[in-house]
């Protein structure tokens, strides 16, 4: 059975990494910097950098964070999604749970203020 991936604002992923996708163009600029004020994005490899890459794939952010491909996502997305998970077109974005109709959406980590 086919799991859904629906975001908040009614888009239906077809699958986890099309829902972080989602998010990362919702929430990430086109200048890639986050509201921490410092530039998340993959850095390309130095061109005089002739090691090899490693296996498995080791994703470094230009603030300096490494990861495999699926930590670096959730990096990604833990410096861009705000804490209301309002998108750059002021709808909110987050896991939808689509056989939950009435759940209050809890949002993690973060309570009233
Ligand atoms: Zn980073
Ligand atoms: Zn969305």
């Amino acid at each position: 059975m086919m799991t859904q991936h629906l975001c908040t604002c009614g888009y239906e992923a077809g699958g986890p990494e099309d829902l972080v996708v989602h998010f990362g163009e919702m929430f990430i600029p086109a200048d890639d910097v986050a509201p921490d004020g410092r530039v998340h994005a993959e850095k390309a490899r130095d061109a005089d950098d002739d090691r090899p890459a490693a296996v498995p794939l080791i994703l470094t952010c230009r603030c300096g964070f490494t990861a495999g491909i699926d930590g670096f996502d959730r990096h990604l997305l833990a410096v861009f999604a705000p804490a209301d998970r309002i998108g750059r077109d002021g709808k909110q974005h987050a896991p939808a749970a689509p056989a939950s109709p009435q759940s209050p959406e809890p949002i993690p980590g973060k309570a009233a203020e």
